[in-house]
């Protein structure tokens, strides 16, 4: 596939193939962007920015309408892209499609919507003869950085907004999983968006996305991916507006009061989605001694009834992860927590990319998968009882992006929600919900900013204030 670059589908001298974590057959070949494409791309989204000031609300809630029926006509074909190039389950694969098309008909929606507010100036001594309001105005240009776990979906989060909100876009998806977005880019350029509206480049972190951090022009970065990169890319960004949707390690706090059943249903499901690579992923689940050993039976009796193997088989419940690297490095993580003392309650083994799904009791708080992302198919359990030592254990990380908490008592579940550090807290239900229209984000190293279209249009735009002084009339 190619680029897409001053309004034409582009390629350069390098290519690299996109290969399945499954089989690693090739599932496609996109090119590797050189400095010059970066340049030609920056410089045609500074274009785009004066063509997308002048096209009226309408006309951006049409395009971006016609984007998610376009990618609603291609359901199948991009499904099918997406569940090689990442290793999801094709049925994970449709959803995440369906959810894409979804998000672009909510900002079709957003886009007549957003408006500023009048100014009480009167309300000021000395400044009764003045009226004003604000709007909100585009930034200007805004470079989407996305990750490989869910590319179309958080990609959507980035390019509907930013367009919704009249900006322009240079996106950079990552070179492991880019074919789907290029399917996606293709979606909005058929939709009728302004040619310079849209560049997309192909290339690795180091390189291109480096390029496209330091570049001036450039006036906000919205990027979702590592703690890690998204630390080094603030400190290189220098003046610009930023969003950063990183890593997590959510906590499940199951009370003695919870369902159990419930509760189990929605770890499982939270746990081991897209074999665990997700953001939002269930990993620690810190339960009241009253519901411990009923509750991990009932995760590992569920957990063994996973099919994993082909992502592109129906019947499959889990597919790979993203590759061997990563892969190897969750096992070690798994034997870590063993030999430190955690019981293997079910999985714990991997044949090439496919990491069993894995259940582990009884976890020390210093190894790794209690304190860092395991992004795999691993869920960790702790018996705790004290309230406030679930808040201590759960907050004793350096993330906090979503929680869950299982109990019948309203009163502990909000004395919990307060004190857990996370930009959202399910109330009897797992980290892993979310719906795209609602403030998402996260707090500490799982960043700052907020999406769900009508938060993130709030961080593409800037506040102008419009305001006259009046003068007595003639009388
Ligand atoms: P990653 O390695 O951080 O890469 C994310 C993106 O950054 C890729 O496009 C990557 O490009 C690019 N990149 C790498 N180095 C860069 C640099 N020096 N300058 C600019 N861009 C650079 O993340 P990943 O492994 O793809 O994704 C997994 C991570 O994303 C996990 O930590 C997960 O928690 C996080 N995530 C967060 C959310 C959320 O909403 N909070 C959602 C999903 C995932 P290349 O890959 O092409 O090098």
């Amino acid at each position: 596939m190619e680029m897409f670059i001053g309004g034409r589908w582009t390629s350069s001298g390098e290519q690299v193939d996109v290969r399945s974590p499954y089989d690693g057959r090739v599932v496609g070949r996109v090119p590797l962007a050189g400095s010059s494409d970066v340049e030609r791309a920056i410089a045609s989204a500074v274009r785009g920015t004066a063509v997308m000031r002048d096209l009226p609300a309408h006309e951006r809630s049409a395009i971006l309408k016609r984007t998610g029926e376009r990618l609603m006509e291609r359901l199948d074909a991009i499904a099918d892209l997406l569940s090689r190039e990442v290793g999801k389950t094709i049925r994970e694969a449709r959803a995440e499609v369906q959810r894409s098309a979804g998000l672009f008909s909510w900002a079709a929606e957003e886009a007549k919507r957003l408006s500023g507010e009048t100014i009480p100036f009167d309300a000021a001594p000395g400044a009764e003869d003045r009226i004003g309001f604000f709007l909100r105005v585009p930034v200007g240009v805004v470079a989407a950085i996305t990750p490989f776990n869910v590319p179309l979906a958080l990609a959507a989060h980035k390019l509907a907004p930013a367009l919704a909100a009249g900006n322009s876009v240079l996106f950079k998806p990552t070179t492991a999983t880019p074919l789907a977005d290029l399917e996606l880019v293709r979606a909005l350029v058929d939709a009728g968006l302004p040619p310079d509206a849209i560049n997309a480049v192909t290339g690795r972190g180091s390189t291109v996305g480096d390029a496209i951090v330091s570049a001036p022009q450039v006036r906000m970065i919205t990027f979702t991916g590592s703690r890690e990169v998204g630390r080094s890319l603030t400190s290189r960004a220098g003046f610009k507006k930023l969003t950063m949707e990183l890593g997590g390690n959510a906590p499940c706090v199951v009370r003695p009061s919870a369902d159990v059943s419930r509760a189990a249903g929605a770890i499982v499901r939270g746990g081991y989605a897209i074999a665990g690579q997700n953001c939002i992923s269930v990993q620690r689940v810190l339960a009241h001694s009253a519901v411990y050993a009923p509750l991990i039976d009932e995760v590992a009796d569920r957990v063994k009834k996973l099919r994993s193997g082909d992502p592109l088989d129906e019947a499959t419940d889990m597919g790979p992860v993203i590759n061997g690297a990563e892969a190897e490095r969750i096992e070690e993580w798994i034997q870590e927590a063993v030999g430190k003392g955690a019981r293997l309650v079910t999985g714990g083994h991997r044949e090439g990319t496919l990491v069993e799904p894995t259940v582990l009791a009884d976890v020390p708080l210093d190894c790794r998968v209690s304190t860092e992302e395991l992004f795999g198919p691993v869920v960790a359990f702790y018996r705790v009882d004290d309230l406030e030592e679930i808040v201590r254990i759960a907050n004793g990380v350096d993330y906090g992006l979503q929680s869950g908490i299982f109990t019948q008592d309203v009163d502990e579940a909000f004395w919990l929600a307060r004190r857990l550090d996370a930009g959202g807290v399910w109330i009897n239900d797992v980290s892993t919900f979310r719906v795209d229209f609602m403030p998402y984000g996260g707090m500490k190293g799982s960043g700052y900013g907020r999406e769900g279209v009508r938060f993130a249009m709030e961080e593409m735009t800037e506040i102008k204030v419009i305001a006259w002084r009046l003068r007595a009339p003639q009388m």
